[in-house]
């Protein structure tokens, strides 16, 4: 029997996840220069949450959870997304009492039972952002400037926010009878997806992948001309603030997203690099879910995205030529007692430099063949006459020179060839 990974999940091998500590490590500096903190969630959560949080309508529910039951019976879910199980980890722990506005951060799995196909898993990665606590469009802005600087951050030049509204409570059904009363008259030429989108929630309709339905829907009436004027002053107060950060945006009609839980600002950040699936991220407000999921009303908004999507955007703009870093340090060794000597060295090196080392007996020659196809920058020779005399050879690997040093002046000469 050949193990495989199941179908679906894959495995991230060394020669590509040193691009991924990279991309984690910019979404982190970012993230903390943000204000953003650290939130570790548990990889599963009892389905009911995802079901209210998520809601019954959207495909994630309705068809794409890994629902289990443990063995007592109950039914739990392999996170699909990371704002329910944020926003219950909120209210759990009171977050709002601590904090005015609690700002979190996440990157993370997670798992939706779809069907396998390019840069689509039933295992992949996401990074989110969320703020709860502030009504203020400020905080919309903050979180569609934290995106572009991120892509900024990793070289993806060029993105451009697209902004909506979803309306709240108190426009949203004016503008479903609008909508409906709109597409009546040519429902039966849409998609039968679209047909039970129209029942339970028309806007979702402008989700749609068909190209034939977003046609339809082309000269359908905008939200925008049906806000209340709470909602219209916010959405153009966010438009205010993105201009003031200069971040490039447009304004966008037919954006929908695909939950349920989004109120006002709906947005996406879009890399037109990508080509037909451009959007780097995406997000909005959610300023009933907090109350939804049983805790005091309390306004929020927040951004998720596929990492697997931005590393494709991150690897054709770095033109995919980095290399993964090697190690500063190799040392080649020859004999029992300059073996013994390498790793007393590495030991000592290895307190603020990366060092690598063989461990097979192999000849000189193929470890400092190792020290080249590694990128060491430094190679430390350790032989046996040398030892007799106290010392070892350091060779700088990129210009060939090579010197003989005794062992006490050992890290002088290492730190003057690596400082260079
Ligand atoms: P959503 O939470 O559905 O808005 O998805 C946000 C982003 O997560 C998408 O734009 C994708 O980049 C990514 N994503 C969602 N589902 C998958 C999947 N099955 N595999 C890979 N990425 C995904």
């Amino acid at each position: 029997m050949r193990y495989r990974a199941p179908r679906g999940t894959r495995d991230i091998l060394p020669e590509e996840s040193w691009k991924w500590e990279k991309v984690q490590r910019a979404f982190e500096d970012t993230a903390r220069r943000f204000g953003y903190r650290d939130i570790r969630l548990p990889v599963f959560e009892q389905t009911e949450l995802f079901a209210r949080g998520i809601g019954d309508a959207t495909d994630i529910v309705r068809k794409e959870m890994y629902t289990f039951a443990d063995r007592k019976g109950r039914s739990l879910t392999l996170r699909p997304e990371g704002t329910a199980g944020t926003v219950r980890a909120y209210i759990e722990h009171n977050m709002g009492e601590s904090a005015r506005v609690t700002k979190l951060r996440y990157f993370c799995p997670m798992f939706r039972y779809e069907r396998p196909q390019a840069g689509r898993y039933r295992q992949f990665w996401q990074w989110g952002l969320e703020a709860i606590g502030s009504m203020s469009p400020s905080v919309d802005a903050e979180i569609i400037h934290f995106c572009v600087s991120l892509f900024t951050n990793l070289g993806i030049e060029g993105s451009v926010a697209k902004l909506n509204s979803a309306g709240c409570k108190s426009c949203t059904p004016a503008y479903n009878e609008a909508l409906r009363e709109h597409l009546a008259p040519r429902l039966d030429e849409f998609c039968p997806d679209c047909s039970e989108r129209y029942e339970r929630n028309p806007r979702r309709m402008f989700d749609c992948k068909n190209e034939s339905c977003l046609a339809l829907l082309a000269d359908a009436p905008s939200i925008l001309d049906s806000l209340c004027d709470e909602c219209r002053q916010h959405f153009e107060s966010v438009l205010e603030y993105l201009d003031r950060m200069s971040v490039p945006y447009e304004v966008d009609k037919g954006l929908a997203r695909g939950l349920d839980y989004y109120t006002r600002t709906i947005f996406e950040v879009h890399y037109p690099g990508l080509g037909a699936q451009s959007a780097l991220c995406g997000g909005g407000r959610y300023d009933d879910l907090v109350e939804e999921l049983g805790g005091k009303p309390t306004p929020a908004v927040g951004v998720s995205a596929g990492v697997e999507r931005l590393m494709l955007a991150y690897e054709s703009e770095s033109g995919g030529t980095g290399q993964e870093p090697g190690p500063e340090i190799y040392i080649v060794s020859m004999g029992e007692r300059a073996e013994r000597e390498a790793a007393g060295l590495a030991a000592g090196l290895r307190a603020d430099r990366s060092v690598e080392l063989d461990h097979q007996g192999r000849s000189m020659k193929a470890q400092m063949r190792e020290a080249g196809r590694l990128g060491a920058r430094v190679a430390i020779i350790v032989g046996e006459d040398e030892l007799e005399r106290g010392a070892v050879s350091v060779k700088d690997m990129e210009t060939g020179d090579q010197v003989e040093v005794e062992l006490d002046r050992l890290n002088e000469a290492v730190e003057e060839k690596l400082a260079k």
